[in-house]
């Protein structure tokens, strides 16, 4: 209850898209009733969470931000909700989002943007929470609900993490299922917790991952108590500062939160090795060809007929009109850019200058990574944003790729299938929450979460 009175009274934040007070408040019955009769209740149980647009949920609204997905309304429910679920969650509604993941701000959503509710000191101007996990990282910073689901794709709970004072994992690719989230690029999409610390992390991953027959793509691997294994313990680690991420032009205090973050791990007994990931430079672009790619194929199913959203035809138009008016009508601005940008990639006579240059591209930074590893590195500390939060509209209305650049530091994970955690660990001049990001060995969450948890 003191919750939905949160939402209520935070509409201003525009977090929550889809309330959902009816249901919440009979699944908190339930968890209440489980806890009295069962002391070994999953951790999770009666804790009330918020659920990003991205995923099905049955009989609820799931829109994925879009106008293409107007009232549709799922038969289904996405694994990692129904897991939560299972373990007792209750959830109050819907997180808003960018319209199908695409965006570093909240901007492209249908339902307009979050807002962050963090301030630079007294000026008054609001600042994007991030995205696309803008609604999740908003909710859980202004306190509407105690933990969200993301999705990651590139970047997108890690980066709205960082900009809102909270912690963001996505976990290996394979390690949640992506069945019923709705796919944006099927080979770099994963989901993942974002919380106010490292230990609900590390709670709520546990309910959320596991293997699932629905996706090909999950892993059939155990999961392991991630919260027993929060030692915090990092003596003997070696933690890996790769060079290529000193980027030009890297502001002051984002250099200083990194010297403070490497000071922090030496001084818990870690130990710090510098580390060479040669192919960083080209991540950027090989996600932006790659992710498109993707998208344009996965997109091609909103045509009017299956889902949400139609046109109104005018008399004589055929199926052709239909596809084209629901399609220009349904998508933003942002989506259309992207699915022309995959169509282009993908097309006979660049398939191979650019969407397989770009597969390359993707192995060779995997394989950085790989060599990185197998040279003893445990995790690389990295800054997890270029910037702390930007004011809304500051960026959204300049070239995309500006807002592209957001990116640099999270999409390598990606491309890589690796885990990667944003921990808040310092602030700006003004006062604005700042994370960095540790990156793990593949399947090692657990030692993943527990170097976070030294370094928050
Ligand atoms: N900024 C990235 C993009 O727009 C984020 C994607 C994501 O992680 N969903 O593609």
């Amino acid at each position: 209850e003191a919750c939905l009175g949160a939402i209520d009274a935070a509409g201003a934040l525009n977090a929550f898209v889809h309330h959902t007070p009816d249901l919440a408040m009979e699944r908190a019955a339930a968890a209440d009733a489980r806890l009295q009769g069962d002391s070994e209740a999953p951790a999770m149980c009666g804790l009330p969470i918020g659920i990003k647009d991205l995923f099905c949920t049955k009989g609820v609204p799931s829109q994925a931000a879009s106008r293409i997905l107007e009232g549709f309304r799922p038969e289904y429910e996405s694994t990692v909700s129904q897991n939560l679920a299972d373990a007792g969650a209750v959830m109050l509604g819907k997180l808003n989002m960018d319209e199908f993941a695409m965006g570093s701000s909240n901007e492209t959503s249908v339902y307009g943007n979050a807002v962050n509710p963090w301030r630079r000191g007294n000026d008054d101007a609001q600042l994007t929470p991030g995205g696309s996990s803008g609604g999740s990282a908003a909710a859980v910073a202004a306190d509407l609900c105690l933990a969200a689901t993301g999705t990651d794709t590139g970047g997108s709970i890690r980066q709205p993490a960082a900009f809102t004072g909270t912690v963001g994992i996505k976990p290996t690719y394979g390690r949640c299922s992506r069945w019923g989230i709705v796919a944006f690029a099927s080979s770099l999409d994963q989901a993942g917790p974002m919380t106010k610390s490292v230990r609900d992390a590390a709670i709520m991953l546990e309910a959320m991952c596991g293997h699932d027959p629905k996706d090909s793509t999950s892993a059939d691997l155990a999961v392991p108590n991630f919260e027993a294994a929060l030692t915090g313990d990092i003596r003997g680690k070696k933690i890996g500062i790769p060079r290529e991420y000193r980027m030009d032009g890297m502001p002051e205090e984002i250099e200083t939160l990194w010297q403070d973050g490497i000071a922090m791990m030496r001084d818990a007994g870690a130990e710090i090795v510098d580390i060479s990931l040669p192919h960083t430079k080209y991540a950027l672009p090989a996600y932006y060809v790659i992710a498109p790619a993707e998208a344009s194929s996965n997109l091609a199913r909103y045509d009017g007929v299956r889902y949400g959203h139609r046109a109104q035809l005018a008399p004589g138009d055929g199926i052709t009109e239909m596809y084209e008016k629901t399609r220009a009508e349904g998508f933003g601005a942002e989506v259309q850019r992207r699915v022309m940008v995959g169509t282009y990639v993908l097309s006979a006579g660049f398939y191979d200058a650019y969407y397989n240059r770009a597969r390359k591209v993707r192995a060779l930074i995997k394989k950085d990574f790989d060599d990185v590893f197998a040279a003893g590195v445990d995790c690389i500390l990295t800054p997890a944003t270029p910037s702390a939060a930007f004011g809304l509209g500051e960026m959204i209305d300049a070239d995309p790729i500006q807002m592209y650049l957001n990116d640099v530091f999270t999409v390598t994970v990606n491309l890589a299938g690796l885990p990667g955690i944003a921990v808040p660990t310092g602030q700006d001049a003004r006062g604005l929450p700042l994370g960095l990001q540790l990156i793990g060995r593949p399947w090692e969450e657990a030692d993943l979460l527990s170097s976070a948890y030294a370094l928050e």
